[in-house]
């Protein structure tokens, strides 16, 4: 009897669960309908000028009564439902006309889309189209999606590679992937995680990751990028550690790409 509800339960939960699923399937299939999705961008400077050199384009949902949607709240159901590829070529049209503008851009793509071998063609018209100069659009993968289809993901960022765009890994340091594929691979951009950045002033096993990085980067040959600065101390201290580029709320937080980008409006509160 105690078996049977337990079981009860469990299948209740997991329908549940489903069926909550489901509904935000179908909200995702509305908002892209409706043209509910929005990129923000946030500016990276490089911390030998000071200089902004690029801005990551960040996704963000609409929804009806105005309100604004983190990723992380959309992003695994439309992972779930490969709703996530749709999503990413519509980011790459974005970044494309954005770069066509004279914008230099750096977008996110999922580990779906890279395994999809039909991402290059895409990603190639939407810069014929936009006649953007590819240098301008910086591509940012995590170590994790390389890993899902090596030999598929190689083959895009070897193709984007020669286009002349530039391709930083993301989140780097929380993956456990070892580095070998740094040889083989054309990457420009070790990202070092918010995680290590954030707490840096405050944690000596972060300071241990980033040097760490800074060293690993110095001997491959690539430049590092790091993100979730977030206050003058952590900046300075990055630069002393001879981190290349940062980014971070401290810098400078999302904004929508009228102010960011095109204007001059105040970006994301927190
Ligand atoms: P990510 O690529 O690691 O992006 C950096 C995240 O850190 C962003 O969160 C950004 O708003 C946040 N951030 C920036 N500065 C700071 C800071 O100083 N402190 C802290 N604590 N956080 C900071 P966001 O916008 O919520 O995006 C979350 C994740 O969603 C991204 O992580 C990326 O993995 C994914 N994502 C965002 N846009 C896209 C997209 O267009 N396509 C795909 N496939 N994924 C996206
Ligand atoms: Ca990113
Ligand atoms: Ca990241």
């Amino acid at each position: 009897m105690f078996t049977d509800i337990t079981q009860a339960k469990l299948v209740q939960h997991r329908l549940q669960s489903e069926i909550d699923r489901l509904s935000q399937v179908r909200e995702l299939h509305e908002a892209l309908a409706e043209q509910r999705f929005e990129l923000f961008a946030q500016p990276i400077i490089d911390l030998t000028t000071g200089a902004v050199v690029s801005h990551e384009l960040l996704l963000r949902m609409r929804e009806r009564d105005g309100s604004l949607r983190m990723p992380g709240t959309f992003l695994p159901a439309a992972e779930s439902c490969g709703l996530i590829c749709e999503l990413d070529r519509w980011v790459i049209k974005q970044a494309a006309r954005l770069a066509g503008d004279g914008h230099h851009v750096e977008l996110n793509l999922s580990a779906a889309s890279l395994g999809d071998p039909g991402l290059y063609d895409n990603f190639a018209a939407a810069i014929a189209e936009h006649e953007a100069r590819p240098d301008h659009i910086g591509i940012e993968l995590t170590e994790t999606a390389i890993m899902q289809d090596e030999t598929i993901a190689a083959m895009f960022i070897q193709r984007v590679g020669v286009l002349g765009c530039e391709l930083a890994l993301d989140d780097f340091g929380t993956g456990f992937g070892g580095f070998a594929y740094l040889k083989n691979l054309p990457v420009d951009y070790l990202k070092i995680d918010v995680d290590f950045v954030r707490d840096l002033c405050m944690n000596t096993a972060s300071r241990h990751v980033v040097q760490a990085v800074v060293g690993l980067a110095a001997s491959f040959g690539l430049r590092t990028v790091a993100e979730g600065v977030e206050d003058d101390q952590t900046l300075s201290m990055i630069r002393d550690m001879g981190v290349d580029r940062a980014q971070g709320y401290g810098i400078g937080r999302p904004g929508p790409l009228a102010d960011t980008l095109y204007g001059t409006r105040d970006a994301e509160m927190s």
